[in-house]
C-alpha cells in the first residue's frame, strides 16, 4: 500500500469515528429531550385535570344558583299507592308524587323538600336538631364528686338529706310518713360552687345530671320557653334517676309587677310551665329539681312555696379554711414544690372558688413562661396578685342574698 493510500485510509477511519461520535451524542440528546417532553406531558396532564376539576366545581355551583328553590315540608303520612300527604311550610296540606329513589326512605314526620310547580317530594331533607335538646346540657353520671368540693360540708350534709336519701332510700321517708322536698334552691354569689355541687350530687347518685339556664330559656328560644320546660322534664323523667339542675333560675322565676311586654308574658307562661311541671311529679320519684340562684330576693314567691323549691341551701363566700381545702383540691394535680397553702388561703380575702382555681391555673402558667416542671410559692402569690387585681378591675357582681 502506497502511503497516499494509507493516509487516505486514516482520513476515512476518522470521518467514521467523527460520525459514530456524532450519531452517539446526538441520541443521547434525543434522549434526553423525551424525558423532558414526557416530565413535560405529565405535568400538562396534571394541569389539564387540575382544570377541568375545576370546571366541574364551577358548573356544579352555577347549576345550583340555576336551580329553582324547593319548598320545605313535612310528611303527613305515606299512602298505600305510592303518593304522600304533605304539609308544606306554606300552611295547606297536599297529595303529592313521590320521587321512586325517596319511596323507602320516608315516613310520617319526615322533612322534605317538594318542587315548586307540581309539589312532588323530590328530596329527603336532614331532620333539624331540636332546640329542647340543644339548651339541655346532660351528662350521664357527671365525674365529679363531694371529694372535688372544698369546705359546704355543712351544705353537703344537708343536700345529702334532701336529694341524696330520697332518691336512694325513698323507703324511708314512706315508712316515717313524710314527703321529701321537691326542689332544692341553691343560692349564692356566682363562682362559689353551686352548679359543682349539683354535679356532685348526680355522682353520689349516679343519676344523669341534666343542665338547663333560665336566661337562655327565654332569650334564645323565643315563644319556645313553655314548650321546651315541658320537653326538658319529659326528658329528665326518661333518664331517670336524674338530677335535673336549673342554673339563673331568676330569670324565668322572677317576680313581675306587670305584664307590659310580649317578653314578659312569654317568660311567665315559662315560668306557669315550669310550675305545673313540679306539680305534677310525684317527690319520691326518680327526678330530683335543683334551682341556683344569685338573686333569691327577686324570686316570684310561686316558686318557693312548699311542693316546689321549698329547701334553701346557701352557699357562702370561703372562709379562710374552705380556700385552704379548695387550694389543695385544684392543686392536687399539679407539680410544685414548698407551696404554703395556709398562707394562700390567708391573702385570697373574698374570692370564690372559681377564683381560686384561676389562681392555680394562672400559677402554672407562670412556671411554664418560665420552662420549669414545677410550681412555686412565688408563682401561686403572682397569680394571686394577677387574679385578684383583674376581679377588682372587673368590680365583683353584687350579690343579694335572703
Ligand atoms: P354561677 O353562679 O356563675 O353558675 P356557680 O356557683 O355555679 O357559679 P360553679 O360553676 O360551680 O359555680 O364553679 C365554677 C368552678 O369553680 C367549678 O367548676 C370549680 O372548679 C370551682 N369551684 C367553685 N367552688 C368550688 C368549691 N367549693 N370547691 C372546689 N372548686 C370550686
Amino acid at each position: 500500500m502506497s502511503d497516499s493510500e494509507g493516509e487516505s485510509g486514516d482520513k476515512q477511519d476518522q470521518q467514521y469515528y467523527e460520525q459514530a461520535n456524532y450519531l452517539v451524542n446526538y441520541s443521547k440528546h434525543l434522549e434526553r429531550r423525551l424525558r423532558a417532553l414526557e416530565t413535560e406531558k405529565q405535568l400538562l396532564d396534571a394541569e389539564r385535570m387540575r382544570l377541568e376539576r375545576e370546571l366541574q366545581v364551577i358548573r356544579s355551583e352555577l347549576e345550583k344558583l340555576r336551580t329553582p328553590p324547593l319548598l320545605a315540608g313535612y310528611v303527613i303520612e305515606v299512602l298505600t299507592d305510592g303518593r304522600a300527604i304533605v304539609k308544606s311550610s306554606t300552611g295547606p296540606q297536599f297529595v303529592v308524587q313521590v320521587a321512586r329513589s325517596l319511596t323507602d326512605k320516608i315516613s310520617s314526620g319526615s322533612k322534605v323538600a317538594l318542587n315548586q310547580r307540581n309539589f312532588a317530594l323530590v328530596e329527603l331533607l336532614p331532620a333539624s336538631e331540636d332546640p329542647a335538646v340543644r339548651a339541655m346540657e346532660v351528662e350521664e353520671r357527671p365525674s365529679v364528686s363531694y371529694s372535688d368540693v372544698g369546705g359546704l360540708e355543712e351544705q353537703i350534709r344537708e343536700l345529702k338529706e334532701a336529694v341524696e336519701l330520697p332518691l336512694l332510700r325513698p323507703e324511708l321517708f314512706e315508712q316515717v310518713g313524710i314527703e321529701p322536698p321537691k326542689g332544692v334552691l341553691l343560692y349564692g354569689a356566682p363562682g362559689t360552687g353551686k352548679t359543682l355541687l349539683a354535679r356532685a350530687v348526680a355522682h353520689e347518685t349516679k343519676a344523669t345530671f341534666v343542665r338547663v339556664v333560665g336566661s337562655e330559656l327565654v332569650r334564645k328560644y323565643i315563644g319556645e320557653g313553655a314548650r321546651l320546660v315541658r320537653e326538658i322534664f319529659e326528658y329528665a323523667r326518661k333518664k331517670k334517676p336524674t338530677i335535673l339542675f336549673i342554673d339563673e333560675l331568676d330569670a324565668i322565676g322572677s317576680k313581675r309587677i306587670d305584664l307590659a311586654t310580649s317578653g314578659d308574658r312569654e317568660v311567665q307562661r315559662t315560668l306557669m310551665q315550669l310550675l305545673s311541671e313540679m306539680d305534677g311529679f310525684n317527690p319520691r320519684g326518680d327526678v330530683k329539681l335543683a334551682g341556683a340562684t344569685n338573686r333569691p330576693d327577686i324570686l316570684d314567691p310561686a316558686l318557693l312555696r312548699p311542693g316546689r323549691f321549698d329547701r334553701f341551701i346557701e352557699i357562702s363566700m370561703p372562709d379562710e379554711k374552705a380556700r385552704f381545702e379548695i387550694f389543695k383540691i385544684h392543686a392536687r394535680k399539679i407539680n410544685k414544690k414548698d407551696v404554703d397553702f395556709n398562707k394562700l388561703a390567708k391573702i385570697t380575702l373574698d374570692t370564690t372558688g372559681a377564683d381560686i382555681r384561676s389562681i392555680c391555673v394562672e400559677a402554672g402558667m407562670f412556671a411554664i413562661r418560665k420552662e420549669k416542671e414545677y410550681v412555686t410559692q412565688e408563682d401561686f402569690i403572682k397569680a394571686v396578685q394577677k387574679v385578684m387585681t383583674q376581679k377588682a378591675k372587673a368590680g365583683s357582681e353584687p350579690t343579694h342574698y335572703v
